[in-house]
């Protein structure tokens, strides 16, 4: 049987489908992931420190940098690919009850993924969030902030630093996000990864957590991860077209 056929007979059979995704269901729209073949670290191993947090608060040139960054970001004009919205139906026909995404980029919700089953646990970049009060506020009035002169925009309300709402490495995850994506990981029947390297802890737990409780793990991505000879099957095609093809499959099966 093929893989896609395969998978998709999983997902379809499932009770509790859980979905994480990670920076490789985005580049089909635009916006290239982190350790792939054109990924922003492979090709500029120093763009790493910008997504640190100590040295975000301590290096103004970390932050302008970031800001400039923000500026440019492909997000603003990415749109949702097949994949994104194949997932988002998944999950309006109940077929994927709980989807975790390690992107920032907020294309799962443009796509329609209902909010109350995405975590986004990463974080997002469409919000600033300030480092000392806490408070959030649109990225888009921050940018324009930065484009009226400011190069690294302080908080509006305590003078604290700003930055987007996103968890940079060395920051906690929001304690409420870690507790949905682990109950829904113990929980689930099936776990599908997507588009991720899974090398990005503690998210990358989740699929130990899933099968470690009985569940089949599917992995598509374009690369070998460490979970793939845990995995039920392993999908090595572009994450838009697999997903669309699952859709596709599960759809008769559970939309009547
Ligand atoms: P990663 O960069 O570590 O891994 C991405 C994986 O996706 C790679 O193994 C790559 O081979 C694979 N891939 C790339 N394009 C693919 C495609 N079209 N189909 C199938 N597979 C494909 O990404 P990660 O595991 O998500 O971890 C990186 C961290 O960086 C995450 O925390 C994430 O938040 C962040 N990030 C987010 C975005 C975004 O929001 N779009 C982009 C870059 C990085």
């Amino acid at each position: 049987m093929h893989d896609v056929d395969f998978a998709a007979d999983l997902v379809a059979s499932s009770t509790f489908c859980v979905a994480l995704t990670g920076a490789g269901i985005s580049t089909e729209s635009g916006i290239p992931d982190f350790r792939g073949p054109q990924g922003v670290w492979t090709k500029d191993p120093d763009a790493a420190r910008l997504s640190n947090i100590q040295a975000y608060v301590s290096d103004p040139e970390v932050r302008r940098r970031a800001w400039q960054l923000r500026l440019e970001h492909p997000a603003w004009t990415a749109q949702p690919n097949e994949g994104h919205l194949a997932l988002a139906e998944m999950q309006k026909l109940g077929v994927v009850s709980m989807l975790v995404t390690q992107n920032i980029d907020g294309l799962h919700l443009a796509a329609g993924s209902p909010p109350d089953n995405t975590v986004e646990i990463h974080g997002t970049i469409v919000e600033v969030a300030c480092l000392s009060c806490g408070d959030r506020g649109p990225m888009a009035t921050a940018l324009d902030r930065v484009r009226a002169g400011k190069h690294d925009p302080p908080c509006l309300l305590c003078g604290g630093l700003l930055k987007s709402a996103t968890v940079s490495f060395g920051q906690n995850l929001d304690p409420s996000d870690v507790e949905r994506s682990t109950a829904a990981a113990v929980s689930c029947d099936v776990f599908v990864a997507v588009g991720t390297s899974l090398t990005v802890y503690p998210v990358a737990e989740l699929p130990s957590l899933a099968i470690d409780s009985g569940a089949s793990l599917i992995v598509i991505n374009a690369e070998p991860t460490p979970f793939d000879d845990r995995a039920e099957t392993v999908i090595r095609a572009p994450a838009g077209r697999t997903l669309s093809a699952i859709a596709k499959k599960v759809r008769p099966v559970r939309s009547g």
